[in-house]
């Protein structure tokens, strides 16, 4: 298994398959065909589907330039991944280079049949939680120490950066008002700067952690600079809790930069053995992953066992299992935004829940993920962040 690092992202919204994943493939497409005069792109599946609502064109204007040519190409799909990308170089009219990519989510990328992502480099000989808890076992290893083994020394350093940019999403979202666009033809107001006021009334650490996570969210939803967490979709959900207990000073940025670490951990082993996409697992792969990552960084921060952060882990996900992805127009407003304030607060009662037992429970972690994986095979494509089933198709 690779780097927690890796499930950590920075990069603007508001999809990381369909923004941050083809701005990468842009970029090294661009490098590696410097002599290139002209370049175009063809878009598959769920990125040509929601592409316009999910601002892909405009992330790959951000680097080819406005003249590229993107074709949304709605017939040819891949079973490999939904997510398809390829890329055309030209010189003096002449194809100099072609390359097919997909966008598997959280900003990585694989080619056609390619086990891993491109950049892959294992660091990890664990790949279930339940492995990681035998090694931690055997070990006589707390989970975070089990990170600290084996990443590299800056990890630690590595995740407070992370956490001042989830923290300065949050702080430019609550401090914006009015509406967010969508072209023109969505309006959503945005609502974190009014859960703020509301929450410097009343105290109610809940409004907080709803005000911070709608703020990331609203951010994203323009097209802003979040951190995938797992991916940009469901970015608001860890920001929301932990900048909400980094503010009321229960914890210092030490202690939350650990959880962060253990919560890389949970997304490292759903992307691993299931998939952090909706567009290939539908929405409790994107919510239902951040839930579960969210609530093992506050187990962490309460200092529970490792069997109590697994099991923390492991509610939070089964209890997204079959959530569909079916962002309205294809923009990810609605039910987005409002699902990351949720999840937000579900993955503090998954952790409660968790710490409040003794432990014992049916359902592992490692099957929470297998299930969802299947549910995921098993969902129609409409409910894949296609746009066209489920909420958005009540919406025109
Ligand atoms: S519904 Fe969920 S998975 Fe789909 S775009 Fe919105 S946040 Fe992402």
């Amino acid at each position: 298994m690779e780097s927690v690092r890796k499930i950590f992202q920075v990069g603007y919204g508001p999809s990381s398959s369909h923004t941050i994943g083809p701005t990468k493939a842009g970029m090294i497409f661009k490098e590696r065909n410097k002599d290139a005069d002209k370049f175009k792109v063809d878009l598959y599946g769920s990125i040509a589907l929601t592409g316009k609502g999910h601002l892909t064109d405009k992330a790959l204007f951000r680097v080819f330039g406005e003249d590229l040519e993107i074709k949304f190409d709605f017939d040819t799909h891949y079973d490999y991944n939904p997510n398809g990308l390829k890329f055309y170089a030209y010189k003096d009219g002449k194809l100099i280079d072609q390359w097919l990519i997909f966008s598997i989510g959280g900003g990585e990328l694989k080619e056609l049949g390619e086990e891993h992502a491109i950049d892959y480099k294992k660091v990890y000989d664990e790949t279930t939680f339940d492995d990681i808890l035998k090694y931690c076992h055997e070990n006589n290893l707390t989970l975070i120490e089990y990170i600290f083994k084996h990443e590299d020394q800056d990890i630690l350093d590595f995740a407070k950066q992370i956490l001042k940019a989830m923290f300065d999403s949050v702080e430019r979202g609550r401090n914006k008002e009015g509406k967010l666009s969508a072209q023109n033809k969505l309006f959503v107001k945005r609502k974190s700067k009014d859960y703020y006021e509301r929450y410097k009334k009343s105290g109610d650490f809940d409004v907080l952690v709803m005000s911070n996570a709608l703020a990331v969210a609203e951010e994203n939803a323009e097209g802003g600079t979040v951190v995938t967490a797992p991916t940009c979709g469901s970015s608001g959900v860890m920001p929301g809790v932990l900048k909400a207990y980094y503010d009321t000073k229960r914890f210092t940025l030490d202690e939350i930069a650990k959880g962060l670490l253990v919560a890389g951990l949970v997304g490292n082993l759903i992307k691993t053995n299931g998939s952090i996409s909706g567009a290939e697992v539908g929405c409790q792969g994107e919510i239902g992953s951040a839930c579960s990552m969210t609530a093992a960084a506050v187990l962490q921060l309460f200092g529970a066992s490792n069997d109590i952060i697994e099991y923390g882990a492991e509610i939070a996900l089964e209890h997204h299992l079959g959530l569909t992805c079916d962002p309205v127009l294809g923009y990810v407003l609605i039910p987005c935004i409002e699902r990351n304030a949720i999840a937000a607060l579900r993955a503090i009662d998954a952790a409660k829940y968790a710490h409040l037992s003794d432990g014992t429970h049916y359902i592992t972690f490692d099957m929470a993920v297998k299930s969802m994986t299947e549910t995921g095979k098993d969902l129609k494509d409409e409910y894949k962040e296609t746009g066209i089933g489920g909420l958005a198709k009540h919406i025109k």
